[in-house]
């Protein structure tokens, strides 16, 4: 599949005079289109309920904008759960998905009346500290342990993962959080990430499914909802075959109607947390080509560098450039996208064949809507870009400032040193 920039080169022009590159640019009819796709896949289960997670892109506009296409969010931090309660998210409408959990956070989530959702077994003794009562609603997080296959794909390695109970673990907790007073119960567990398939949804559902109803039977408990989480992937790659929301909502009913219908839980309600899947492609890092070296390799440096967009640097993740105004062009030129760090991993593309490059040219690179700009950081003492929305209408709007050297230096306002920092 030819990966096309949903802007135009002209578009980009214009919007770059008002906002110098890079940036961020979000795509508000695509991530609408979208959400909406994947409401209507699971529309059969009256309980559905996607819980953006906030941390694959954590700006307000864009959780206001899946709040009103009926979203929730999924929180695992102190500022996360400050913003889903900013933007106006409450009770049930948050879910509290953490790890390694200072109590406090706890704490934080019960007052806004967030759904917890305990990551292990001691964390019961943790939240009955510092919480009065137990919440009526509860959920905890599975894992299987071994290895995760899909055919004879390996998926990925619970095993090896910090997340998540074991059955003995989790029935027990059910038990006992029963005997505390807790009367709905749901079931989570993430097991795959960026899942490039039809069917690791409908698998992981069967796992849930199938541990809901031994649960159900040994603690006695009533489970009101599973949580399929996260991990349902984009194509990064041209030539990947995207998933297809409506194939995947369908095999999740299928398994439903298998496992729980017939066990009498056929009012399980259907919770996702998605994240990548609700903004990744609806989302690129627009920058220049502002540098050209010609050493032993072809090496093209543009303005935005890794702190923008860590994936390629972190895990070598392929993001698909299109060179605007030139989408036509013959790729017969091979080159290294550099950014400016002083780290070699500064590199948003490796021997990449792409059309001939001028300076000054806009590079559109892809598929950074969803753990893009989240992940960025402040090494070399670079600052981050800003986020702009593109709206409905075709008119552009700044959902976060780029960041100034002030920015930066705030965290010595304890002391009189950089003060004046302008
Ligand atoms: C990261 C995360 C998600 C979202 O994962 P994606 O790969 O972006 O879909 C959902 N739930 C939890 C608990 C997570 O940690």
């Amino acid at each position: 599949m030819e990966k096309k920039p949903f802007a135009t080169r002209e578009k980009l022009e214009e919007i770059a005079k008002e906002y110098p590159t890079p940036f961020h640019l979000y795509d508000e009819k695509g991530i609408r289109e979208n959400a909406r796709a994947l409401k209507e896949a699971f529309s059969w289960n009256p309980g559905f309920k996607e819980y953006f997670a906030v941390k694959a892109t954590p700006n307000p506009f864009i959780l206001k904008i899946l709040q009103d296409m009926g979203c929730g969010t999924d929180c695992s931090s102190e500022t996360e759960l400050m913003l889903s309660k900013a933007c106006g998210f409450t009770g049930h409408d948050i879910m509290f998905s953490s790890n390694d959990t200072p109590p406090e956070e706890f704490k934080m989530a019960d007052e806004l009346g967030a759904i917890i959702n305990l990551d292990d077994f001691t964390h019961i003794a943790c939240v009955e500290k510092v919480l009065d009562t137990f919440p009526e609603t509860m959920s905890c997080r599975f894992n299987p342990g071994g290895l995760f296959r899909i055919s004879n794909d390996i998926m990925d390695n619970p095993g090896d993962s910090k997340y998540g109970m074991t059955e003995e673990q989790l029935t027990e907790a059910f038990r006992i959080l029963k005997d505390k007073g807790v009367k709905h119960f749901g079931i989570h567990a993430f097991l795959a990430s960026n899942t490039v398939t039809n069917e690791y949804y409908p698998l992981l559902a069967k796992i849930l499914f199938e541990l809901a109803v031994r649960v159900k039977n040994a603690a006695g408990v009533h489970i009101a909802f599973i949580n399929l989480s996260g991990g349902i992937g984009i194509p990064y790659r041209p030539d990947q075959e995207p998933n297809d929301i409506r194939v995947i909502g369908d095999g999740v009913r299928k398994v439903y109607e298998e496992v729980l219908v017939p066990a009498g839980m056929g009012d399980v309600a259907i919770f996702t947390e998605l994240g990548r899947f609700m903004l990744g492609p609806y989302g690129a890092l627009v920058t220049r080509a502002i540098h050209e070296k010609h050493t032993y390799k072809e090496y093209i440096g543009v303005d935005a560098c890794a702190v923008n967009l860590m994936r390629p640097a972190m895990y070598g993740a392929y993001h698909h450039i299109t060179v605007m105004g030139k989408e036509n062009a013959p790729c017969d030129h091979k080159y290294d996208v550099t950014g400016s760090l002083c780290e070699n991993n500064d590199k948003f593309a490796v021997d990449r064949m792409l059309p001939e490059i001028q300076m000054g040219d806009l590079l559109f690179i892809h598929d950074t809507g969803a753990h893009g700009f989240s992940m960025g950081y402040n090494y070399n003492g670079k600052l981050r870009s800003a986020e702009l929305l593109l709206q409905e209408d075709g008119s552009v709007r700044m959902i976060r400032r780029a960041e100034t050297p002030k920015d930066y230096f705030a965290t010595f306002d304890f002391c009189g040193l950089l003060k004046d920092v302008e």
